[in-house]
């Protein structure tokens, strides 16, 4: 940019800007010396304080003009475009989420700081180290395995766990080489010519629709639906691909994101060289330089988890969300969004294409696929000579089995078949820790959360209790708190753990391995035992939903679905999608080679409409009859929703309030919404705060946002009270 033109603001000009401070209107600065651009990431005055913030447009100038203070410095960062400017205005105003929060959801990371131009990296050296320690073999690790990306020496000692001086002694040795490093250093390029692979009819049919999609320019989106295997990432990458031959710049979402290590490695092979990577376990050296090069177009592919979404790319050619079905693309506290939605929302803007891929699509896209939103590409079967596993149902009410004993008798003959030819059994149930309930055998009294409508949940690895909504954790008692009673505390239900020691007494020979987010001190640690089972270490794999996601365990052909019943309760419209993905999820790892797979599920109504539709793999019967479903109810996709979460320490405010909310609905009778409640929160109390919703429903076509926004401001909430508004609720 030149600095001159409409977008450029002479030093001293009026200019307003966006900070991130939560304040409901821009701030009257002056452009610094030598001017600014729109879009200029700035630091500016702030009462003592110098804070963040983005020149957003000119200024109002509605100020005491003598009182306005100058920009402070410009950042040395490409300025915000205007698309992500919109981009952020939009989403704001879908979540109802004050601009400034937006902000922070687009700066957060770099955060707004100038760090030196040159500094230390450190990489893997040529030599060994004298003498190996715990500490050393730590820092070996990390850096073998983020060897591309580069970190500073407080980084790397905090990666590893160990102190600086530890890294200072291999360095010495040559066991690790310290670099001076560019601040600004370009990706290595990616090369589309590069390592595709011979692609099926199927896939080179669907990759050619997707590749001319990008090159007719502009907006589309793309549900790529196809069993667990059928190679719709192969499918993609040629997305990619097309994408990079344009010069433009491509993001990959991906659930579980630092644990898919595989994944880089494969577009490596693709490509000829790694992506960015953004995630929480991503360095803030390496976001930094991400963040910079995204902006001049020294970074060419990022793949991502869902706040990758906020990044400043100069020229977003192509979004993949994969996996586009997965709930954790759903962010549940601070600004509430959908990162499927705002894929779709800010491609729309940029005129990019999106590609939604998955097993097993939410109702939503399926929906709009049919409605004929969006194109649908599918691959019907799986690569080479795989297929897809024969599934089954084990009906429980058939097997005999001793009390608190969960493996039933056809089940582990199954197991046992598997693992004596050498083969790898996944056995699964969604629940992590040892038993869900503590029970008093004396007086009934259950264990539950000082703070949380929960129930205690014990880990008897960690031998403690523990509460799953907000982490509090305990000994397991010796006496009954309720009636004193001593030694009567009974482990009910199963869990993970409790799984786990069933299935070492019934396969006493097997290598067996729990798979469970927190029996993991890190990702890392995680990610390692992931890869052992890969390798095949492991003959028996125990796992909670963790497992159900993208993971090739090659030998694995057996998958036993411990409670397959166990989604299906409670009242949730969207149980039924859920329990179907799940378990067409979880059964997909099995048979990914061409060893044929079977997946087992251990079911009490093997007749329940959604049980069958699981074992019948018949998807097109279940969406539709599932759309029926909801379409009766006129909830989403076919009626619009918001949820309105309060919360208060003090139960009768918080009901009170909710109920006068709820009282007040002229707003949101104008334009035929509806509200419903208020009634206890699908967790009524969390952490010592009681927790009411209320729920409003309106049909498809009705702008519910402003509706809402004018309902929710007819009254401030009282002191500590809380109100979040989550447009589109995960759950209803
Ligand atoms: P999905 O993403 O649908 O689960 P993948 O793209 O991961 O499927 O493909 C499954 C496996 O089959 C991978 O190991 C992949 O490398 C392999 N594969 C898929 N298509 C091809 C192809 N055309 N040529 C060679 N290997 C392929
Ligand atoms: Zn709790």
């Amino acid at each position: 940019m030149s600095p001159s033109g409409p977008d450029f603001f002479a030093e001293g000009d009026l200019v307003g800007v966006l900070t991130t401070q939560p304040l409901d209107r821009l701030l009257d600065y002056r452009a610094p010396e030598g001017g600014c651009h729109v879009g200029a990431f700035v630091e500016v005055p702030l009462g003592p304080r110098k804070v963040p913030g983005v020149v957003w447009g000119p200024g109002r100038g509605d100020f005491d003009i003598s009182k306005v203070r100058q920009v402070l410095r410009v950042l040395d960062v490409a300025p915000m475009r205007a698309e992500l400017q919109e981009f952020l205005r939009r989403a704001a105003d879908y979540t109802l989420t004050p601009m400034p929060a937006m902000l922070r959801l687009a700066t957060r990371a770099p955060g707004l700081s100038n760090p030196p131009s040159m500094q230390k990296i450190y990489r893997s050296g040529p030599a060994a180290p004298d003498r190996m320690t715990d500490a050393r073999r730590r820092v070996l690790a990390v850096l073998s395995e983020y060897g591309a990306l580069s970190f500073t020496l407080g980084e790397l000692a905090e990666q590893a766990g160990v102190t600086t001086s530890v890294i200072k002694g291999l360095v010495k040795q040559g066991a690790v080489l310290e670099e001076d490093c560019p601040r600004d250093l370009p990706f290595p390029q990616l090369d589309p010519a590069l390592g595709g692979k011979d692609l099926t009819d199927d896939q080179s049919s669907a990759a050619a629709t997707l590749c001319a999609a990008l090159r007719g320019g502009g907006y589309g989106t793309t549900l790529l639906r196809g069993v667990t295997g059928s190679g719709k990432t192969e499918v993609y990458l040629e997305a990619v691909a097309e994408t990079l031959r344009q010069g433009r710049q491509a993001l990959v979402l991906l659930p579980e994101i630092a644990l898919t290590s595989e994944f880089l490695t494969r577009i490596e092979a693709r490509f000829g060289a790694r992506p960015a990577e953004w995630h929480s376990g991503v360095t803030m050296t390496e976001r930094r330089r991400t963040w910079k090069m995204l902006g001049e177009g020294g970074c060419q592919v990022v793949v991502g988890a869902r706040s990758a979404l906020f990044l400043p790319f100069r020229d977003l050619g192509l979004i993949v969300v994969d996996e586009e079905h997965d709930t954790s693309y759903k962010q549940e506290d601070g600004v509430l969004y959908n990162a499927r939605d705002m894929a779709v929302l800010r491609a729309s803007i940029c005129g990019a294409q999106v590609v939604l891929a998955s097993a097993t699509p939410s109702l939503e896209s399926w929906a709009n696929a049919e409605a004929g939103k969006y194109t649908r590409l599918d691959l019907t079967a799986r690569f080479g000579a795989a297929v897809m596993p024969q599934m089954r149902a084990i009906d429980m009410r058939s097997e005999t089995l001793p009390a608190s004993r969960w493996i039933s008798p056809s089940l582990q003959a199954a197991v046992t078949a598997r693992v004596e030819v050498g083969e790898q059994a996944l056995l699964f149930i969604n629940r992590r820790g040892y038993a869900p309930v503590t029970l008093c055998r004396a007086c009934g009294h259950q264990i539950g959360c000082d703070h949380c409508d929960a129930r205690m949940v014990e880990h008897r690895f960690q031998q403690r209790l523990v509460c799953h909504q907000c982490g509090e954790t305990k000994a397991v008692p010796k006496a009954c708190p309720s009636c004193g009673v001593e030694d009567k505390l009974a482990a009910v239900g199963p869990g993970v753990e409790r799984l786990t020691e069933e299935a070492q007494a019934l396969f006493p020979q097997a290598r067996i391995a729990t798979l469970s987010s927190d029996l993991f001190g890190s990702a890392r640690a995680l990610k390692e035992q992931i890869r052992a089972i890969a390798e095949g270490d492991t003959d028996i794999v125990i796992g909670t939903q963790l497992v159900a996601k993208g993971h090739n365990f090659p030998r694995l052909t057996l998958v036993g679905v411990i409670d397959a019943d166990l989604g299906l309760q409670g009242s949730d419209l969207r149980a039924a999608e859920r329990t179907f993905q799940l378990m067409r999820q979880v059964a997909g790892r099995a048979g990914r080679t061409e060893k044929p797979g079977t997946a087992l599920l251990q079911t009490f109504q093997p007749e329940h409409p959604v049980i069958r539709a699981i074992l019948s793999g018949d998807e097109e019967g279940f969406w539709r009859a599932e759309a029926e479903e909801r379409r009766h109810a006129g909830v989403p996709p076919y009626g619009r929703m918001a949820g309105i979460i309060l919360s208060s320490t003090d139960a009768r405010e918080v009901f009170d309030f909710a109920t006068e909310l709820a009282r007040r609905d002229a707003p949101l009778r104008a334009v035929g919404a509806q509200v419903f409640g208020p009634a206890p929160a699908p967790i009524a109390r969390i952490r010592g705060r009681h927790r009411v919703r209320l729920l409003v429903k309106a049909a498809r076509g009705v702008a519910l946002q402003g509706a809402v926004a004018q309902w929710v401001a007819q009254l401030k909430p009282p002191g500590q009270l809380r109100l979040s508004i989550d447009i589109d609720p995960q759950s209803f």
